[in-house]
């Protein structure tokens, strides 16, 4: 699985044939951009979700969690500056019909002006080699300098015309660097159109007194409307902070990267509130966090990059990506933004009610400042199981697929398998299994020779089988087999339990953070 595309593809007929990942209605021929999870995607999603949930608030004495409506007051959205300014500028081929983010085209054509500029850079650096000043060549060599001042000038223009909504000059701009589509080779484009990524729907019965409404695009600001409610009937000091995990919903232009970018989506988000002035310490604080809980996953240090925003939001005065590397590159997994106090101090303006905490040691009232850690479960889901896929070459020359899951995120943890269908196994087998289910989700197979067995639970993740034979009548002894080294292990009965817990229980993973 070597070529990326390659790869994205297995990703996605694994998930469907293995019971993790179906394309929404599929009898009705999908719906875009929306997926459902299977009987195996729902126990690995349950379980990312848990293993991010404990890490957050049983582990922080001062973090609690909510669980807000995903309908909201509307002026919540208004306050939020959602209404306003959660868009993106689209523009559609009139040949093609196809429908393109405008500063996405401009932004793809300043790149392929940097590519150019970075071969130059490559081709210097080999002719030169030690003797190379990469920093006199940019700024001195002729193609370089403008191969990238006109990429800055570009962008500058892109950003100012977004910034003034002088979406007039956005399409001139297209047109003047004669960008074509490039699915129909033309030129012959519509006028730039702000499109806001909500999607509304109405509340009420008749139809004189329905209201508009709006699904929530993001969870953040069910904790920002409840912040002054969980402060006091939780008695909680600054620094504190509330966690949520929740749908959202975005009407995503580009959806078309599987459950990358869905229109109905998890997040899991957790506002924090601090003293103003502390919060570049904490967004510190929370960067380093976040990189720890993702490390302690065991997906691989080399998977993980840090990218710090230098266009920040309206609201941000400090933002950093957790970018992990998908099978279509590094692309943005979790946001850790400092948020300031535009939230709270939004929602005061709009509702009229104080959203203020009074610090006993510093004997004054202020809205706090908010540190916000931010990742889409389904994202997360995409990055394990990704990076579990894998194909291995045996020994014998033979090939197995096996999902290696991390055992704690495992939808089953073991599958007991007796290894013949008679001879009083399968009940001993059974037996085990119903001693075993009150404490971990396991599964019984008894179809097929045991080596077909173990390669079906290898493909499903399953991190231990458990065989019984003949021998078992004997001396209460089972054979445990672990799927990353497949090797066989003689074990008791009564030690099955301890075995696996060990290996599958949250409080030993996060220790690892
Ligand atoms: P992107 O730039 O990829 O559109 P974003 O910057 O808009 O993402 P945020 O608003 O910061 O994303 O949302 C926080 C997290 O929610 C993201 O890091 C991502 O994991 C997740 N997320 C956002 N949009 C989607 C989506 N359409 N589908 C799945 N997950 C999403």
């Amino acid at each position: 699985m070597k070529n990326p595309e390659d790869k994205f593809k297995k990703v996605i007929s694994h998930a469907k044939e293995y019971g993790y990942v179906f394309q929404s209605s599929e009898i009705y021929d999908g719906l875009s951009a929306v997926y459902d999870y299977a009987q195996n995607g729902v126990e690995l999603k349950k379980n990312i979700r848990e293993y991010w949930w404990k890490a957050m608030v049983q582990m922080h004495e001062n973090i609690v969690g909510l669980d807000a409506a995903i309908f909201m007051h509307p002026t919540t959205w208004k306050a939020s500056g959602h209404v306003d300014a959660f868009n993106d500028p689209l523009i559609d081929n009139k040949d093609s019909k196809k429908r393109y983010r405008a500063d996405v085209l401009i932004e793809d054509y300043a790149e392929k002006l940097n590519l150019k500029a970075q071969k130059e850079i490559k081709k210097a650096a080999k002719r030169f080699g030690d003797a190379f000043n990469e920093q006199e060549f940019v700024s001195t060599n002729p193609r370089v300098v403008k191969y990238l001042s006109q990429r800055d000038t570009i962008l500058k223009r892109m950003g100012k015309s977004l910034e003034n909504e002088d979406l007039a000059d956005v399409k001139n701009l297209i047109e003047e660097l004669e960008i074509a589509c490039p699915v129909s080779g033309s030129k012959n484009w519509t006028d730039v159109k702000q499109f806001n990524l909500m999607f509304g729907t109405k509340i009420g019965a008749s139809a004189d007194s329905a209201m508009d409404l709006y699904l929530r695009p993001e969870t953040a600001q069910g904790i920002f409307v409840n912040f002054a409610n969980v402060q006091k009937t939780g008695r909680m000091k600054i620094p504190f902070g509330i966690a949520q995990t929740g749908k959202a919903f975005r009407n995503e232009i580009v959806a078309r990267q599987f459950i990358f970018r869905m229109r109905e989506f998890e997040q899991m988000e957790m506002q924090f509130f601090v003293r103003p002035g502390e919060e570049l310490k904490w967004y510190e604080h929370w960067k380093e966090e976040r990189f720890k809980w993702h490390l302690s996953l065991g997906l691989g240090k080399e998977n993980y990059r840090f990218h710090d925003h230098d266009k920040l939001a309206h609201y941000a005065n400090a933002a950093a990506d957790i970018e992990f590397n998908f099978p279509f590159g590094f692309k943005e997994l979790e946001g850790i933004h400092s948020r300031t106090d535009f939230d709270l101090k939004a929602h005061e303006a709009h509702s009229g009610k104080k959203l203020q905490f009074f610090d006993h040691e510093l004997n004054k009232s202020y809205v706090p400042y908010v540190i916000e850690t931010s990742i889409g479960l389904d994202r997360m889901f995409l990055a394990v199981f990704s990076t579990a896929l894998q194909n291995e070459v045996l020994e014998d020359g033979s090939e197995r697929i096996v999902l290696k899951l991390p055992s704690v995120l495992a939808p089953t943890k073991a599958a007991i398998l007796p290894l013949i269908k008679k001879d009083g196994l399968p009940e001993i087998a059974r037996k085990i299994m119903n001693d075993l289910k009150f404490d971990f989700n396991v599964s019984y197979d008894e179809k097929d020779a045991i080596g077909r067995r173990y390669r079906r639970q290898d493909a499903v993740g399953t991190p231990f089988c458990i065989t019984v034979d003949h021998d078992t009548k004997n001396d209460d002894t089972v054979t445990i087999r672990y799927r990353d080294t497949m090797q066989q292990e003689r074990v008791k009965i009564s030690d099955l339990k301890s075995i696996i817990s060990k290996e599958v229980s949250i409080g030993n993973w996060l220790q690892k953070m």
